[in-house]
């Protein structure tokens, strides 16, 4: 079913309310388009209230579009740790690079140059070319979506690309060619605060309670639609803390993929019983003193999830083998680099917590 055409009178009372009552965001102060650029890009998939550190740390180090293009990755993922989505920090170095070189170090004005830079999709595009140089363009995400999809009681599948295509073409019609960065920003905040993804959205504060035909027909709990994801893939594995008196074992994952060219932990595929992981600790030569189990731990990606079981291996001395060329090969670190120069993911916090906690034993 075709939805309602959007009609220019959600304008008014959604900017009223936004002037009324707007978030005092860092991003917001200044709002040049490497911090609008550099907030959007943190605050996907992270909240506003996890972010603010982030972000004040990240300009604190790198202050300007020129510095990131030229950081060191390990130094950039470093200030990304925590955050996740760690190809989200490889895109913005990738992308910096390309406006420091083709651009003098300047965010380009115009919508489609902002949009063919690495990780830039239409969404942040429309948010850099609105907030920053006051263009006429949408920014429509999942939360826009959802809000648009419960105001007109529209019941295409949001998760579908061509129906964001036409929402965001719809939207170009109505938004006030005055004040676009404002309108994005406080559809952001709407969905952000008040018509939100989780639980009931608050409707009384709602600046489009009179109209909103979900609230009206009372089928909020309806929208948005959204087809069925596949389930995620369940990938076992088992995580090594393979120790001396004074470094611990860490490789380099590839330069692709999932985590790609960050710190990780020895692994075996599957759950192994103790003796499996003595007998791979045999073929790289190592001799351990002990090996202690440790708990289990889950992380969830958007694709797959790792279930892991891990051990805590004690050996006498590592031996002296660098990274070099083979991926496979083994760094050893001592356990402060790990919180400094190795960046280790998220996904293996559980563990990295063992490094410290093995050594005083
Ligand atoms: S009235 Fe309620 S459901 Fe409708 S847009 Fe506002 S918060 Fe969302």
């Amino acid at each position: 079913m075709a939805a309602a055409e959007l009609s220019d009178s959600i304008v008014e009372p959604l900017l009223a309310w936004y002037d009324r009552g707007r978030r005092i965001l860092p991003w917001r102060e200044e709002p040049t388009p490497y911090h609008v650029w550099l907030s959007e890009i943190m605050l996907q998939q992270t909240r506003v209230e996890a972010v603010k550190p982030y972000y004040d740390r990240f300009l604190q180090a790198l202050p300007d579009i020129d510095s990131l293009a030229y950081v060191e990755e390990d130094r950039l993922l470093k200030l990304w740790e925590g955050l996740g989505y760690y190809n989200r920090a490889r895109n913005l170095k990738k992308a910096a690079q390309i406006v420091a070189e083709k651009y003098g170090g300047r965010m380009p004005e115009e919508y489609e140059a902002i949009l063919s830079l690495p990780g830039i999709g239409s969404y942040t595009a429309g948010a850099i070319a609105s907030i920053a140089f006051g263009k006429s363009y949408p920014a429509v995400d999942g939360n826009v979506l959802r809000i648009l999809s419960r105001l007109r009681v529209d019941d295409r599948d949001i998760l579908d690309a061509k129906v964001k295509k036409a929402v965001e073409t719809e939207l170009a019609c109505v938004m006030p060619k005055e004040r676009p960065g404002d309108f994005n920003q406080a559809l952001m905040e709407l969905g952000a605060t008040v018509c939100i993804p989780n639980g009931a959205p608050k409707c009384e504060n709602c600046p489009w309670g009179a109209f909103c035909l979900a609230r009206q027909e009372e089928r909020i709990a309806e929208f948005p639609k959204k087809a069925k994801k596949k389930p995620r893939r369940i990938e076992e594995r088992t995580i090594l803390v393979i120790q001396d008196a004074d470094r611990v074992a860490l490789r380099k994952r590839p330069d692709r993929g999932l985590l790609a060219g960050m710190y990780e932990f020895p692994s075996l595929e599957g759950h192994c019983k103790e003796r499996q992981v003595a007998s791979y600790l045999k073929e790289l030569g190592l001799s351990p003193i002990r090996i202690r189990e440790l708990p289990p731990a889950k992380h969830v990606f958007t694709h797959k999830e790792w279930h892991m079981i891990g051990y805590l291996v004690r050996v006498d001395e590592l031996a002296d083998m660098e990274a070099g060329e083979n991926p496979q090969a083994f760094v050893f670190v001592e356990p402060k680099e790990t919180k400094s120069a190795y960046p280790i993911p998220s996904a293996f916090a559980a563990y990295a917590e063992q490094v410290e906690m093995g050594r005083k034993k």
